[in-house]
């Protein structure tokens, strides 16, 4: 008799997108008139830069002719030359890595899901609060958690990120195993400082714990005194991994292309220098078979002067949406963080409201559609978020509604 992962039915109170939806829907249906404009999901909207689009074009040609056409490449961790672009890529922020430590993969969602399986079932979870959906709900379907009591998951350690720490936790005063932590940050849009991280790998050296970091926006930095990946911080090799895609600063949320670095020095109570990364590898060679050579070779492109140029154009268009949103919403007296080193704007919802009587608040008087901090963690209750993925106008009539028709 075949039975279930019950820990499936410990995911609280479905997914937040699909309850976005059935709102906006419910709206829609009662006033058939009205065109929303969405300014929720964190996906981008402009096209692929030329560079991209000549590597992607020419990496099919290569696949047309016999000379160079390729089929699985010899494990699952990437074509060599895309390892190697990305560990060069990485001298330029002073760290230095060996191709063998990049894992390439079809996104950072994924691995920052599947990472947890290279560790014990024992080991005690600490995760910012609020966070990106997947670190939780990936270690309640591994069964490391215990029900959801008043929006928290029993046995998992929640790190608040408030206002008055800048939305970067503070490092736990209790012994934790595995950390994560996103910077720039989805949803508050905050950037850890270079003590700050450094705080957090002090603390994961001395207590042999393992800090999981998704630099997913990392392209998004303009200051180059914050740290673009965590091996920028003393020590951080030892102690943790990063993930990374290139979804937002390259516009492949559709196209599809990660990577995971799992240092050669990584060290944990029961394993020593390289062993973590046989595991990674290990678990990637036996349950993926690679991401799409054709992206990979595609996306090379990106490493050339132009291509660089091109995704540095790119993220000043989302940032200067950014700005737009930020500055009318200040307008309006609303206190707004973040939208500097990321695309997520998180405002505090006006006299005190809850996430989601400001969502319908926005919805019905703006005709404009967010995302309800609560939906990312219990410490995001009275906050939202706007995303920058957006058409300029669309941003622009987005943030005119928002000045002409929100009641405050
Ligand atoms: C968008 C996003 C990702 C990207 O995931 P992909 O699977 O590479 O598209 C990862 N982490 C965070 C925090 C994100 O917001």
């Amino acid at each position: 008799m075949a039975s279930i992962n019950a820990n499936y039915d410990k995911l609280a109170a479905g997914y937040l997108f699909p309850e976005i939806a059935r709102r906006t829907q419910v709206f829609l249906d009662a006033h058939p008139e009205v065109s929303v404009m969405r300014l929720g999901i964190g996906n981008t909207t402009e096209p692929l830069t030329k560079s991209v689009i000549a590597g992607l074009h020419d990496a099919v040609d290569q696949m047309a002719r016999v000379e160079t056409y390729r089929g699985y490449a010899d494990g699952g961790e990437g074509e060599p030359e895309m390892r190697e672009a990305l560990a060069k890529r990485y001298a330029k922020y002073g760290v230095e890595l060996d191709a063998s430590e990049v894992f390439v993969s079809d996104g950072a969602k994924s691995d920052s899901a599947n990472i947890q399986s290279i560790f014990g079932m024992d080991n005690v979870i600490a995760v910012q609060d609020p966070a990106y959906p997947v670190y939780v709900d990936s270690n309640v379907i591994s069964g490391r958690t215990g029900e959801a009591v008043n929006d928290q998951y029993e046995g998992l350690i929640y790190m608040p990120c408030k206002e008055e720490n800048g939305f970067m936790p503070e490092v736990p005063d209790q012994k934790v195993d595995l950390i994560y932590i996103c910077s720039p940050n989805n949803p508050t849009g905050a950037v850890a400082t270079r003590a700050q991280l450094q705080a957090f790998v002090d603390y994961a050296i001395e207590h042999k714990a393992v800090i999981i970091y998704d630099a997913a926006y990392a392209g998004y930095i303009s200051d180059a005194d914050l740290p673009r990946s965590i091996y920028e911080v003393e020590g951080a090799k030892s102690c943790a991994i990063e993930i990374n895609s290139f979804s937002k600063d390259t516009g492949f949320t559709g196209v599809r292309l990660g990577w995971t670095i799992v240092p050669m020095d990584l060290i944990v109570e029961d394993a020593g220098a390289g062993k973590l990364n046989t595991l990674w590898g290990r678990r990637q060679n036996t349950f993926f078979n690679g991401a799409s050579n054709i992206v990979q070779l595609g996306a090379l492109s990106v490493f050339t002067e132009e291509g660089e140029r091109e995704c540095q154009e790119l993220i000043a268009y989302y940032m200067e949406n950014a700005r737009i949103i930020r500055a009318g919403l200040r307008s309006l007296g609303i206190t707004v963080f973040g939208g500097v080193h990321a695309p997520y704007l998180w405002l505090k919802t006006p006299n005190s409201m809850s996430s989601w009587d400001f969502f319908d608040k926005l919805l019905s008087e703006a005709h404009v559609v967010g995302t309800p901090g609560s939906g990312f963690g219990p410490a995001g209750e009275g906050y939202f978020r706007l995303s920058s993925f957006g058409h300029r106008e669309d941003v622009e009539r987005a943030v005119a509604s928002i000045q002409a028709n929100l009641k405050i």
